[in-house]
């Protein structure tokens, strides 16, 4: 199965950079950059991701964020993000950055450097491998809609760099959508496109006030609107897709292994399910891990599904869309001859 799915043709569109750093970088920026690793000092790099609550996992989230202190190591984790996203089958991604979270550790980083070192990165994968890497800015609801608006001028700043839209991450459960109305509409009459995670934290109504109120184009994880037949409607009607991410969704403690996804009542009502990684390294899953997951949950035409939504839904031009939508076609055919042969 493995094999099969690495070369399914794939669109990410729900992972964050910070969270694709390997153990292996993390470990050798900190020491660059001499940050006290405290409890994780005498951990092998196998070891060090290894957390067992939620607090213990923004120690670490924390850790990794001072790690990333120069302009040029997001260049580095670009470069290593997108190197593996081209061996698991991606074509084209809509990546999030979170420079406000970069600046609230390290006050003084250049995010315009950080951000061209990103695209130089990526522009040297796409002319190796023609993978397609985008940027949406996160805004970070802990930080507050003043912070944000700071953070959307960064965003519009960086269009030329391949920034094209903007995400609401964070502190869902304590910092409700609606505080962010008018920075997203004024993203959108920049020409920016709006996503947002919600439902992870906070029940349906938060999903809904990230459609209705916001007007968030996708939803991250969305989990909690599954229980609302009436937000399930909402999503359905408006074709608004979900992307879902199984092992993040079981480590946040949203999803109990075992138990039905909500991917299933989200199929079920029509919504369309895109299949993703979140913080893959943090968690220590990849993207072809999740649809493997998912593919045991849904079996391959499923997973084939979820993989043409995420196309779909993508911000990527039409002509983009078509084509990978071709190869999807094409490579479905060969898989089905290959299970029938
Ligand atoms: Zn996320």
């Amino acid at each position: 199965m493995a094999d099969t799915l690495r070369n399914l043709p794939k669109v990410q569109l729900h992972v964050h950079l910070e969270g694709t750093i390997t153990p292996e970088l993390f470990l050798s920026l900190a020491r660059r950059h001499g940050v006290d690793l405290g409890r994780l000092k005498n951990r092998s790099a196998d070891e060090v991701y290894h957390f067992t609550n939620f607090q213990e996992f923004l120690y670490l989230f924390r850790d990794v964020c001072q790690a990333l202190a120069a302009p040029e190591d997001y260049g580095v984790l670009a470069a290593g993000y997108a190197r593996a996203a081209t061996e698991e089958g991606v074509h084209y991604a809509e990546v999030f950055v979170s420079p406000s979270v970069w600046t609230y550790f390290h006050r003084a980083i250049d995010v315009r450097a950080a951000m061209e070192s990103i695209r130089e990165a990526l522009d040297a994968e796409q002319r190796r491998s023609g993978l397609v890497v985008k940027l949406i800015v996160d805004l970070t609801r802990n930080f507050g809609p003043a912070r944000a608006h700071k953070t959307l001028a960064y965003a519009r700043q960086m269009q030329d760099l391949g920034v094209i839209g903007i995400g609401l991450g964070g502190d869902e459960a304590n910092v409700p959508a609606r505080e962010f109305k008018g920075v997203f509409e004024e993203a959108r009459e920049h020409g920016l496109h709006t996503v947002a995670h919600a439902g992870e934290a906070e029940a349906a109504w938060s999903v809904r006030d990230a459609v209705e109120i916001i007007g968030a184009e996708r939803i991250g994880h969305g989990f909690t609107a599954s229980h609302d037949p009436a937000v399930l409607e909402l999503l359905a009607e408006r074709q608004i897709c979900v992307e879902v991410c199984p092992t993040s969704n079981e480590l946040t403690g949203i999803w109990t292994k075992g138990s039905p996804h909500a991917l299933l009542a989200f199929d079920r009502a029509g919504v369309p399910v895109a299949i993703d990684a979140d913080d893959p390294a943090l968690f220590g899953t990849t993207l072809l891990g999740e649809y493997e997951r998912v593919a045991a949950m849904v079996g391959s035409e499923g997973v084939r599904r979820f993989a043409r939504n995420a196309v779909a839904h993508s911000f990527a031009d039409a002509q983009t869309k078509a084509s990978l939508l071709e190869r999807i076609d094409a490579y479905a055919g060969e898989d089905r001859l290959t299970a029938n042969g």
